[in-house]
């Protein structure tokens, strides 16, 4: 038994996109900035992933690369298997799913794609020109079978696309067009190029775009450096998000991004709990590093400036780390 609901196609559809915009009133009036996350913790899937999953799939079908009853194969931290295996389920007969997930995904992400049918293969955390590292299994499997396609969402840039035409145009219509700048971690950085290219096309140019990220991602460092290294050092908790390359939605970071923000470990786990007592908001690790960053960037605007982020899924995932007091121990929290 899973914790989602049956629903049929259109409902499931239906119930992606046209998030709530939240003010975090704290962080607000602590900096006298308006910072807003939009909650995509509301989605059919619980995640911002949906949007992605449904680009990506009609493209496949539309190219004819699969039909109902095939095997959709993805490398994936959790949320994009969860909105796959949803949508998978709509099908008759329905798609098969396997997942190649990193072997520290948190076991509650794993519990819930098995038991929305996926078949899902743990992968040791090794460089990207290992034949263990999961993108190249994702791939190799896809290759190797009939009527199995590989999702590819690091480097298919329907994803961008979906973030494009569905999460940009939210976030200006929800802000009636106040809105300095958009801060946001990258995945695959389909949200960040997405959402953030729209925001700058529909703005002149006046939005600005910044990535969050966290320890142990080259990113920030790429960033700094204007593409000059992918330093980075020690590691972090924060599933989803943090590179140490460029994916195929990020290729154009350096032509998009204004700047960027990192948040320590710590500052996030304070931050998950400063916004569950102060704003009764429970937020995954991603959401809380972006509205952490978010509060960074804001202080360096002036006053009344408006910075919106992204929350991409809920705090109820992570309660076997950052709410188990003995895995704080052991980190040193
Ligand atoms: N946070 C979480 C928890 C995620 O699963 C993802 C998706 N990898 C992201 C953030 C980043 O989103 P994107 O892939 O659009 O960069």
């Amino acid at each position: 038994m899973s914790e989602y609901p049956k629903v049929t196609r259109e409902e499931f559809i239906k119930g992606v996109g046209n998030t709530p915009l939240i003010k975090i009133e704290s962080l607000s009036k602590e900096t006298g900035r308006e910072i807003y996350t939009k909650a995509e913790f509301l989605n059919s899937g619980k995640s911002i992933k949906d949007r992605a999953a449904i680009y990506l799939l009609n493209n496949a079908l539309s190219k004819g690369l699969i039909r109902p009853g095939g095997t959709l194969v993805e490398a994936t931290a959790g949320n994009t298997g969860v909105a796959l295996a949803l949508l998978a389920r709509t099908y008759d007969p329905p798609f098969k799913i396997r997942l190649y997930v990193p072997e520290s995904l948190v076991q509650a992400k794993i519990d819930i794609l098995e038991s929305l049918g996926a078949t899902v293969i743990k992968c040791p955390l090794v460089p990207s020109d290992d034949p263990e590292f999961f993108n190249t299994q994702a791939v190799n499997y896809a290759q190797k079978n009939d009527n199995c396609v590989h999702v590819n969402q690091m480097d298919n840039l329907e994803n961008r696309k979906a973030h494009f035409e569905t999460t940009g145009p939210e976030i200006w219509k929800q802000t009636g067009g106040k809105i300095d700048a958009f801060i946001v971690g990258c995945g695959t950085g389909g949200t960040f190029s997405g959402v953030s290219s729209y925001l700058k096309e529909i703005s002149n140019g006046k939005v600005k775009a910044f990535i969050a990220d966290r320890e142990g991602s080259g990113l920030h460092s790429y960033i700094q450096s204007k593409g000059d290294n992918w330093d980075h050092e020690g590691e972090s908790f924060v599933e989803g998000v943090g590179k140490l390359s460029l994916t195929g939605n990020l290729n154009d970071v350096l032509s998009i991004a204004d700047g960027s923000f990192r948040a320590l470990d710590i500052d996030v786990i304070i931050t998950l709990y400063r916004l569950l007592d102060e704003d009764h908001l429970s937020v995954g690790a991603s959401g809380a590093m972006n509205i952490f960053c978010a509060k960074q960037l804001a202080l360096t605007l002036p006053k009344g400036s408006v910075v919106v982020t992204s929350t991409a899924d809920s705090g109820e995932r992570y309660a076997g780390k950052v709410f188990n007091k003995e895995w704080l121990v052991e980190k040193g929290h």
